[in-house]
């Protein structure tokens, strides 16, 4: 007599034992040690066939006795599945009418025997009581590829806490609600597929899922899962969709997806870019602290439009100045004119969401033409202005969950700081009266220079201090209230 460590069942026969785990046939590990499968020249598994429909044969004995005690009684709602080490799927052998191969469809979970039926006596045929129990697996792990696809279930499906380092193949329609809850899945083949009751996919790692043509007909949760790839292309979500802190390891297109209920895209991460191009959104869509780079012009204006729909204005801008770069890659040499017009509007206010940029360069200006186009003092200056505004830049760009103002107040430190020190050694290398005259051209109201009379040079640098300051008014106009 053996009892297996994982499920303490009594084992009385060898055959579906390991005696060294000391684990029963479901239980015990399968690796390429104990003969389960070796690796060939290709490095796939080439499985131990006596082995493999030794397990599967126990998981369908298993099966039989509920399908027998069906005949007697009502029928056991629920199976789970625990702790359960699934070696490869046997080959499902498609039924044809032609020569009448019933018996060979009883694989894996199906089976094809003779039962004791109280009132017809011993029947023949195929137990596909599989079908009708609500399935749970918890913490199994699936070596090879999990084939589904031939199980039309009608109660719900559960994976908890499953490894599947194959593909998993799923049938192409689901009446019944089917959970992923904490899974690491390799391939997920969820394409052609419609889903009439809830999808979840929840705390989960996906590396490959594709939801080509996949119908969602009820609320479809990826809360907290992470996508390393992911096809999304035809997908339909019909009802609510939940994208609330999923992670996206890729360029994401919903190339012709339509959203046709409310999207929630809070706190979702598109480490590369994401694009809304093709995306038809029915209803309302939250992209509240959404982080993404923008694949193209159409994508940042679907966000912005949203925003604007909801009153956040703030957020709104945000995008706005996101659309307006895209806008300006666009551009490129094609139209130079205007490429021209959006650099300088992108570099001096970042697109009028950024007055600290603005106010920097209202300093630089003055600098340089109070200063006499000094070069030495001038290259120290901009060198310094240069790395703060990168910095300012990077800053901005990673943490879009601090609001803007507070950033702004921290950089206006940061700079006051830096100018305190540029303040404080300049005497030494400029003329006395330098700041009196820096603040006369700065001064947007006087019409003359600080000294001699006005040149041409004085109208040029009049005209671009004025955009400036404008730019700056403007600036902290967008980031406080409607435009
Ligand atoms: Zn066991």
């Amino acid at each position: 007599m053996h009892i297996c460590t994982v499920c303490e069942q009594e084992f009385k026969e060898e055959l579906s034992f390991d005696t060294e785990q000391s684990k029963c046939i479901l239980h015990c590990d399968k690796s390429e040690d104990n003969g389960w499968f070796h690796i060939d020249s290709d490095g796939k598994k080439q499985w131990d066939n006596r082995k493999v429909n030794l397990f599967w044969k126990y998981i369908q004995n298993e099966l039989d006795g509920m399908y027998e005690h069906s005949f007697w009684d009502t029928l056991e709602e629920e199976l789970v599945y625990s702790g359960v080490i699934f070696p490869s799927f046997q080959l499902d052998i498609p039924y044809d009418s032609n020569v009448d191969n019933v018996m060979d469809l009883g694989t894996n979970f199906y089976s094809f025997n003779v039962f004791d039926h109280p009132r017809d006596g011993r029947i023949e045929g195929l137990n596909t009581i599989f079908n009708q129990i609500e399935i749970t697996f918890d913490q199994c792990k699936f070596l090879d590829d999990a084939n589904f696809s031939q199980y039309l279930l009608t109660e719900p499906l559960q994976f908890n806490h499953c490894e599947f380092e194959g593909s998993l193949f799923l049938h192409s329609e689901y009446k019944n609600r089917i959970s992923f809850l904490n899974c690491q899945i390799k391939d997920l083949r969820a394409e052609n597929i419609i889903f009439y009751e809830k999808v979840k996919i929840k705390e989960c790692m996906v590396e490959n899922i594709n939801l080509y043509n996949t119908r969602f007909k009820d609320l479809c949760d990826f809360y907290k899962t992470t996508f390393t790839n992911v096809n999304f292309n035809k997908t339909n979500f019909e009802d609510i969709s939940v994208f609330t802190e999923v992670k996206f390891n890729n360029d994401v297109n919903f190339q012709y997806t339509t959203f046709s209920e409310l999207v929630l895209f809070r706190k979702t991460e598109f480490k590369k870019t994401v694009d809304f191009e093709d995306s038809i959104f029915k209803k309302e869509a939250n992209f509240l602290n959404m982080k993404a780079k923008m694949a193209n012009r159409e994508t940042a204006r679907i966000i912005k439009h949203t925003f604007e729909k909801q009153n956040n204005i703030i957020e709104a801008n945000r995008f706005y100045a996101l659309e307006m770069l895209k806008r300006q890659q666009e551009l490129g040499w094609k139209n130079p004119f205007e490429w021209f017009v959006f650099t300088i509007h992108n570099l001096s206010s970042d697109h009028s969401q950024n007055w600290v940029m603005a106010l920097s360069w209202i300093f630089a200006i003055g600098f340089l033409y109070t200063s006499g186009l000094d070069a030495v003092i001038y290259i120290f200056y901009i060198s310094i202005f240069v790395t703060v505004n990168v910095l300012i830049d990077n800053y901005l760009s990673q943490s879009p969950f601090i609001h803007k103002i507070v950033q702004n107040t921290m950089i206006l430190l940061m700079l006051t700081t830096l100018y305190a020190y540029i303040i404080w050694i300049l005497p030494y290398v400029l003329p006395e009266d330098f700041f009196n005259s820096l603040a006369k051209n700065l001064n947007p109201f006087s019409t003359k220079p600080s000294e001699g009379d006005v040149t041409f040079s004085f109208i040029i640098y009049k005209v671009i201090i004025s955009y400036l300051i404008y730019q700056f008014i403007i600036s902290i106009r967008q980031n406080t209230r409607r435009k």
